[in-house]
């Protein structure tokens, strides 16, 4: 009871009150148990307003940050989905909520199996976890409707764009190692139209088309 009354407070007064409008996008993030997504002793500060880490040097993303790039993905619930940083697995389960079928893909094994086995149990059966490099998305279940990037890009890469149906949205933070612009990138008949969200700060993005291990701690 305590946790719904803070995810409450979370909903009212972290998104509503800060423009969120999409009434499903609400609903879903006032229903999702955030805090079964984090390591116990950190329960108590799930619907605090900010990231939380959730061990291997990443973090769980802030709520506001959650519910402004799943709103861009402007889902209506017969989607197909990929997300890129499966992290706590949190994303994924709202994502669940508000689409048909969701495919996340995480880099670290560990991360992954244990976003796998919390998603399993709280029945979130429409999303399916990888692990591989999600610089290259997740080709094999392309094209998506929507493909939403929860690490900061130093540029986009093309293969989302390609495995995009034409309509279809990406969300992705680009920038430098500290700081990044979050942008909604639709494919249409003929290229791309960009939108620019809102300044933000990801954890990178690690990969083929992303930063190089090394360099991404040395910027
Ligand atoms: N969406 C997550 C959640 O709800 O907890 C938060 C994601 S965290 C901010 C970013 C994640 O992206 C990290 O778990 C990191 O390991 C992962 N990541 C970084 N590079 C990646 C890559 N090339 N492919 C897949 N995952 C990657």
């Amino acid at each position: 009871m305590a946790y719904e009354h803070q995810r409450h407070r979370m909903v009212e007064d972290q998104l509503r009150a800060r423009g969120i409008r999409d009434e499903k996008v609400l609903a879903a993030m006032e229903k999702v148990p955030r805090h079964l997504f984090v390591d116990g002793k950190l329960q108590d500060k799930a619907y605090d307003d900010g990231a939380l880490p959730i061990g291997e040097g990443q973090t769980i993303s802030q709520p506001y940050m959650v519910a402004v790039m799943t709103e861009l993905l402007e889902l209506k619930g017969d989607e197909k989905v990929l997300e890129v940083g499966t992290g706590s697995g949190y994303q994924s389960a709202v994502l669940s909520l508000l689409a048909a079928e969701v495919f996340t893909v995480e880099r670290i094994q560990r991360l992954a199996l244990q976003a796998q086995g919390i998603l399993k149990q709280l029945n979130y059966s429409n999303v399916q976890v990888a692990v591989s490099d999600g610089t290259v998305g997740l080709p094999e279940h392309s094209p998506y409707d929507g493909i939403i990037v929860t690490a900061a890009a130093p540029h986009v890469p093309q293969q989302y764009i390609e495995q995009l149906k034409v309509n279809g949205r990406l969300v992705i933070p680009v920038g430098d190692r500290y700081s990044q612009t979050l942008y909604q990138i639709r494919k249409t008949p003929t290229g791309t139209l960009s939108r620019v969200s809102t300044p933000c700060v990801f954890v990178p993005l690690i990969g083929k088309e992303g930063w190089k291990d090394k360099e991404s701690y040395e910027v």
